[in-house]
């Protein structure tokens, strides 16, 4: 399984996932022409996605689903409440799949898991992509972390995890008081530091590679989330680079690929 996040952050998520045979799009929260572009430059032909899935309807992750869909003619995987908020992106019919929390569906030869997270959007999913033995997580725009996320999450290998501001930043910074209550809410968006309690967990089970994406790009930086899970690792005796691998999307910017 290869994962590679062609945007990550609010100005538009869209993560793609591929085994040798099937590749497909969490979020289209960038242009279309954008994603194409940036599937290119990792040797994606965008003709290439058998399907793409959404995680919710808030625009960072839905910007360039019409055209992208459209143009590719390729089906796109949301629950029933998140379709009907998704209404004015004006998707084809033909190419709307429903799918249910805790289901496992199959885009050719990846399985999908999709699972509730606490967010305010109307019916926000993580998902669990698996293939043959390998599974990985992608779990972002969360608010806390629930305890069954453990259960779900506890046996991949590699987790794309929201780590999205540094508390201080927040409270310190000029964000109105609603704006500051809603990030730091239990369903508006992960800290670094909740980040890294969560991975501390995972790392004692099967945990082997992290990528951090969905960074604030007022209230974080790259150094201070990945210092708050480098930090928190250690103090479990889990040793960075040997035990487990770090790495960290950058606002806005083409990632790297990661293979499990
Ligand atoms: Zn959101
Ligand atoms: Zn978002």
């Amino acid at each position: 399984l290869n994962i590679c996040a062609l945007s990550s952050g609010s100005s538009g998520n869209a993560i793609c996932i591929g085994s040798d045979r099937t590749k497909i799009l969490v979020d289209a929260g960038i242009s279309a022409r954008e994603i194409g572009r940036r599937l290119m430059e990792i040797g994606v032909k965008p003709n290439e996605l058998a399907g793409i899935v959404i995680t919710h309807e808030h625009t960072d992750h839905v910007r360039g689903l019409r055209v992208l869909a459209t143009r590719l003619d390729i089906p796109v995987y949301s629950t029933e409440e998140t379709w009907y908020h998704l209404e004015d992106c004006r998707i084809p019919i033909h190419l709307q799949r429903v799918i249910e929390h805790h289901q496992h569906f199959l885009i050719g030869d990846l399985g999908i898991e999709a699972f509730p997270v606490p967010h305010d959007a109307v019916d926000p999913l993580g998902f669990k992509i698996y293939n043959q033995n390998t599974s990985l997580g992608i779990v972002t725009d969360l608010g806390h972390v629930p305890g069954y996320l453990l259960d779900r999450l506890g046996d991949v290998e590699l987790i794309y995890l929201e780590s999205n501001h540094d508390v201080d930043m927040v409270m310190a910074g000029s964000y109105p008081a609603f704006l500051k209550r809603r990030i730091l809410g239990q369903r508006g968006h992960l800290s670094n530091d909740t980040a890294a309690d969560f991975l501390a967990m995972l790392t004692e089970r099967c945990l082997k590679q992290i990528v951090l994406g969905h960074l604030s790009k007022n209230n974080n930086t790259p150094q201070l989330a990945l210092a708050s899970v480098k930090s928190r690792l250690k103090g479990i005796g889990c040793n960075v680079g040997t035990d487990v691998d770090i790495q960290c999307c950058c606002h806005g910017e083409l990632g790297i690929i990661h293979s499990v």
